[in-house]
């Protein structure tokens, strides 16, 4: 029997790279994310993966995004929630518009994106990775929108590790450091980028690889006893309690 997987936000970054080792272990994996020019060249010559566009925060769009993922996949052992928008500003500059669209991709698409694949992870007794951030953990200026989007993606991992874990289904919460995507890139200034050096204790940003690994292991069964963790994968960056500007 071969597995599969479901990565959204899978053209780039993270969600590229999360997808290429479900590969290179032999899953299948449907791609899903909304940017489908870039979506179908990252898709391109890789065996074994489908594209599928579609926006995780449109709520009309998502029953046909878990059919045709069964239709080409037949069931669902992983559910990774990746996609998401970064979003730096201060509180009183964060617009209300700039505040929902935050909420809309980064939390309420990880929510109608778990509930809406939760009978497909039923039937495999599946995993849920959500991916959070570092700024679900700490706070730090000009993250109003995005670390309380993230802090939310963590706590709702809680919920549903708790009210799914009878199914059979682990939820974990991946809390990536940075790491030089082009999300992050959009937004670091050469000062943060020097801040982040100088608070995290391995000194460096992380790569795509590192944060997929972790997403795989605890897609896998080596996790199976692990369920409702967030796991930072930071270079030690929650350890040290350095603060960023
Ligand atoms: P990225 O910009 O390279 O990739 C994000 C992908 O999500 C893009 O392909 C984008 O088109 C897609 N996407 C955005 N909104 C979408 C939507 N509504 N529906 C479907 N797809 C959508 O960014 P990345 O750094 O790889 O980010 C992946 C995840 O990791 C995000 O949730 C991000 O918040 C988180 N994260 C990243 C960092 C970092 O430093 N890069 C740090 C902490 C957390």
């Amino acid at each position: 029997m071969t597995k599969t997987a479901v990565v959204t936000g899978a053209a780039r970054g993270i969600g590229l790279a999360t997808t290429k080792l479900f590969l290179a272990e032999g899953r299948t994996v449907v791609m899903i994310d909304n940017d489908t020019e870039e979506l179908a060249r990252a898709a391109e010559g890789l065996t074994g993966a489908v594209a599928l566009p579609g926006d995780v925060s449109d709520p009309t769009g998502i029953d046909a995004l878990v059919n045709v993922t069964i239709e080409a996949l037949g069931r669902v052992d992983a559910l990774v929630n990746n996609a998401g928008l970064a979003d730096f500003g201060p509180i009183e500059g964060t617009t209300f518009e700039r505040w929902r669209t935050v909420m809309a991709t980064n939390l309420d698409g990880v929510f109608l994106m778990s509930q809406a694949f939760t009978p497909a992870l039923k039937a495999t007794r599946g995993a849920i990775v959500n991916i959070a951030s570092i700024s679900a953990l700490r706070a730090s200026t000009l993250r109003v929108a995005y670390g309380t989007s993230k802090a939310g993606v963590a706590h709702l991992t809680q919920q549903q590790a708790v009210e799914l874990g009878e199914y059979g289904i682990r939820a974990n919460c991946v809390c990536p450091g940075p790491v030089r995507t082009k999300l992050a890139m959009a937004v670091h200034t050469q000062d943060i980028i020097d801040a982040y050096h100088d608070a995290i204790p391995l000194n460096r940003y992380g790569s795509e690889n590192e944060i997929a690994e972790a997403i795989v292991w605890l897609c896998s069964d080596k996790a199976s006893f692990v369920t409702g963790q967030r796991l930072a994968v930071d270079g030690g960056f929650e350890a040290s309690g350095i603060g960023l500007p």
